[in-house]
């Protein structure tokens, strides 16, 4: 991204988040999911931190969230409340651990103690407490200024009106609402027909924000404690601070655990997640906190969050992300159906970059344009899908969809038959092209895999098992073992097949790429020019005509062919796609036995051969020095005849070209 799409970019999600804000913070009516949210905000500190300059003092990200309303006193917080940094992954918290060893300048070997507690989806308040009876609630609001709404919450019986001891203390905590009793006022409010809650957070800030405290009463908000400041208090850990709320009359959520090391956050993630669907509240992660209170001092905060602490989220089912094309994709029956393909984004805890769109009805219903930001959703196993298009993020680039007028494989006419949202490509053929493709691909001179023949490829293609080439490598026996006619041994046979042909040469990797005019020949004399492995996508995809037809051997039509097939995006991506599934190509040393007889010698084979078959020939003299050609020219020193030989041997005569039977020839190896 340029400076100038950045700024544009920084502006426009600063004032869709400032739009979002308003409705959930001020109108309690969120209009997009947390996890939508988060991804979107995520998004701007990431431009942030690439483009300090343009950070303003009233950017969403400069201050924790919130505001306080005019409704209620104002009352300013006696210490700024803080907000927590989210992660998302393992890897994510391991450097929020590096980084809190780095500040208190601690070895990066030293293990540190954490607490882990649940992070309760509630609203965040402080309770102030004189000599030992509750004198106030205070909203977090905007972290420096919240709002009092001691007359709701002294309903919520988990608040104790009375500690047991005769203290000066504020605590803090979340209120809440459990999922059953948010349930049951949403049916009530559908009852009377007034507008429900979103979720749980919602009901509980609009319960809270009632005027009348006998509504707040009546909801069964709830409450959990988590914080206490406390002048002379003696515990010295998070761990014996949370105990000690408990003593006082505080509940406490009680699933938190004192770990002795930063990778026992794993498995405690892992159990919470599993019992996450069992809690009557909502939870969307955990906190992890620094367990030693004066390190927790020592390290502070910084303008926005907490330097000790971190929430590390459950993976969300939605997140927003950008359509970067909208690509046609053809099926079995010739039905085009549009896919987005999208800027790689984590949602239910996989990658995502690919979501149907359905058919062109649905792109018009929702405008859905490339350059769009999106929000995606997937649940479960579901495919991902799209929910809603941000429209405020557009800045004019983006570009409408428009079904093709031909096919994108066959360049055939598409039609939309009348009545039907679908439209098709009118080659019935065309489907077949996606099956020489794949025959081709496991093919005796490409990847030869045994068993994986036609049969197989069409019975992988009719169970919708195998789209393209490159899903051939991560298939299971358990894919395969309940085809017709195949069963778990000969499934397991093309599985280990299959995995033993993973490594390939870089001719015969070429070769099976199928790119037209590239036959067995001309992909060994590209590999004069194409590198292996790493470099093969980027060095590949900067291959010229000129220097390819500089190949003797390759023409321009040959050349042109090439440079197009590796300027085509869908092309490389299958390629990178063949590489993440275990394909490796490996470099064919040159042949350390030379045989005279054969290096630099050009061979045409004709007819079958009684000992050998074709292509063990063609090996045996490429592994010696020798090339073989599939037509004759005056370039040709020995055309090698077998039983029935085709024309090829009359144009070697007249060519006068030296002609080998098959005894001749293998009269050569010797
Ligand atoms: P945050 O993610 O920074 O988390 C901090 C909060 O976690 C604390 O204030 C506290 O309330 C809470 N918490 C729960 N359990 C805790 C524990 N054991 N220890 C410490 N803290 C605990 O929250 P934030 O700064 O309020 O961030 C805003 C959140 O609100 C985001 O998660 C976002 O998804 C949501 N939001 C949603 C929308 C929307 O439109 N959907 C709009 C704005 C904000």
């Amino acid at each position: 991204m340029i400076k100038q799409e950045a700024k544009i970019r920084i502006e426009k999600i600063k004032n869709q988040l400032r739009e979002i804000d308003y409705a959930y913070y001020v109108l309690d009516k969120p209009i997009i999911s947390d996890a939508a949210w988060d991804t979107l905000k995520d998004e701007l500190i990431k431009l942030e931190n690439e483009w300090p300059e343009f950070i303003t003092p009233d950017s969403p990200t400069q201050r924790i969230g919130g505001k306080a309303l005019g409704k209620f006193e104002k009352i300013k917080h006696k210490i700024p409340k803080y907000s927590l940094e989210d992660v998302f992954s393992f890897e994510e918290v391991l450097e929020f651990d590096a980084r809190v060893k780095r500040f208190l300048e601690l070895s990066e070997n030293q293990d540190i103690e954490y607490t882990c507690e649940l992070k309760i989806d509630g609203l965040n308040m402080s309770f102030v407490y004189e000599k030992g009876i509750f004198s106030k609630a205070i909203t977090r609001g905007d972290g420096i200024v919240g709002e009092d709404v001691t007359h709701t919450v002294r309903t919520i019986k988990t608040v104790p009106l009375k500690l047991n001891q005769e203290i000066d203390v504020e605590v803090g905590g979340e209120v809440y609402l459990p999922i059953k009793s948010f349930e049951k006022i949403n049916l009530e409010l559908e009852k009377i027909g007034q507008e429900k809650f979103a979720n749980p957070r919602n009901a509980a800030a609009g319960t809270v924000r009632q005027l009348d405290p006998a509504v707040a009463a009546s909801r069964d908000l709830q409450s959990f404690f988590y914080l206490l400041t406390l002048a002379n208090a003696n515990f010295k850990t998070q761990h014996e601070l949370l105990q000690n709320l408990q003593q006082l009359g505080f509940r406490v959520e009680k699933h938190f655990v004192k770990i002795n090391k930063i990778a026992e956050v794993k498995d405690f993630f892992e159990k919470i997640k599993k019992i996450r669907e069992k809690l009557n509240f909502e939870i969307d992660g955990i906190v992890i906190k620094v367990n030693n209170l004066a390190w927790q001092e020592k390290l502070g905060r910084t303008a926005k969050h907490a330097r000790w602490a971190c929430a590390y989220k459950f993976a969300a089912e939605q997140a927003t992300t950008v359509v970067e094309d909208i690509q046609v994709q053809v099926g079995r029956t010739g039905v085009l159906t549009p896919v987005a393909h999208l800027r790689p984004v984590s949602v239910a805890g996989s990658t995502v970059s690919r979501a149907t769109l359905h058919n062109a009805d649905e792109i018009m219903r929702t405008d859905i344009r490339i350059g769009d930001t999106v929000i995606i959703q997937k649940a479960g196993d579901v495919i991902p899908d799209i929910v809603k298009v941000l429209t405020k993020l557009r800045v004019g680039k983006e570009k409408k969809f428009s079904m093709p007028k031909t096919c994108p494989i066959c360049n055939s006419e598409v039609v939309q038959p009348e009545g039907e949202v679908a439209y098709y490509c009118t080659n019935k053929n065309c489907f077949a092209q996606t099956k020489e493709k794949l025959y081709h691909f496991v093919s005796r001179g490409a990847f030869d895999i045994p068993g994986l023949g036609p049969k197989i490829i069409d019975l992988l293609l009719d169970e919708n098992l195998i789209e393209d080439v490159a899903d051939i490598f991560s298939l299971e026996v358990g894919d395969l073992e309940n085809l017709p006619r195949l069963g778990e041994k000969s499934a397991q046979n093309i599985i280990s097949a299959i995995e033993s042909k993973k490594k390939i040469s870089l001719a015969k990797f070429i070769y099976a790429l199928g790119i037209r005019h590239v036959g067995e020949e001309t992909a060994i004399l590209l590999t004069q020019k194409v590198a292996p492995n790493e470099n093969f996508i980027k060095n590949s995809q900067s291959l010229d005509v000129v220097e390819l037809s500089a190949i003797d051997g390759v023409g321009p039509i040959v050349a042109e062919s090439v440079v197009s097939w590796f300027k085509d995006n869908k092309n490389i991506k299958l390629i990178e796609k063949l590489f993440v599934n275990g394909v490796e190509i490996i470099v064919n040393n040159k042949p350390s036995i030379k045989n005279n007889k054969f290096v630099g010698k050009s061979f045409v084979l004709t007819g079958s051969l009684a000992t050998l078959e074709r292509e063990d020939a063609k090996e045996k003299i490429r592994s010696l020095g020798g090339e073989v050609s599939e037509t004759v020219s005056k370039k040709t020193d020995y055309v090698v005849v077998g039983e029935n030989p085709g024309s090829k041997l009359s144009k070697a005569q007249s060519l006068d070209i030296k002609v080998l039977n098959e005894k001749d020839f293998l009269e050569l190896f010797v």
